[in-house]
């Protein structure tokens, strides 16, 4: 185990991962791995209770970013795919499924002949 962190190592974690995008100011620092209450700024709806050491590890405890950054990431990947080639989607996602097959139903025609 390391050094325990301290409130303002804590701070200047979250701030280099998160900038401002989760609100301190109501954060009672006891150690790294009693929960605290933050808000998140986009969604300061919902008071978010996590350790100093989840919130460092994971996208910072608000379940609605994670939500919004699981769908975002989805949009991105089929962005890209549609925007390489949107008919290649198909072929590039089972290559060999597709053309198996067809050569086998091929050689096995050519082999028996008309
Ligand atoms: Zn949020």
């Amino acid at each position: 185990m390391g050094s325990p962190i301290s409130k303002e190592t804590f701070l200047e974690r979250a701030q280099a991962r998160f900038a401002d995008h989760y609100d301190y100011s109501q954060i009672i620092y006891k150690s790294y791995k009693t929960p605290i209450h933050i808000r998140c700024t986009l969604h300061p709806v919902k008071v978010i209770a996590i350790t100093p050491e989840k919130h460092l590890q994971t996208t910072g405890g608000c379940k609605y970013c994670l939500r919004a950054s699981r769908i975002r990431m989805l949009e991105r990947e089929l962005q890209r795919d549609a925007l390489i080639h949107p008919s290649l989607l198909e072929a590039a996602s089972s290559p060999r499924q597709a053309e198996d097959p067809l050569v086998r139903e091929f050689s096995l025609s050519e082999a028996k002949g008309p």
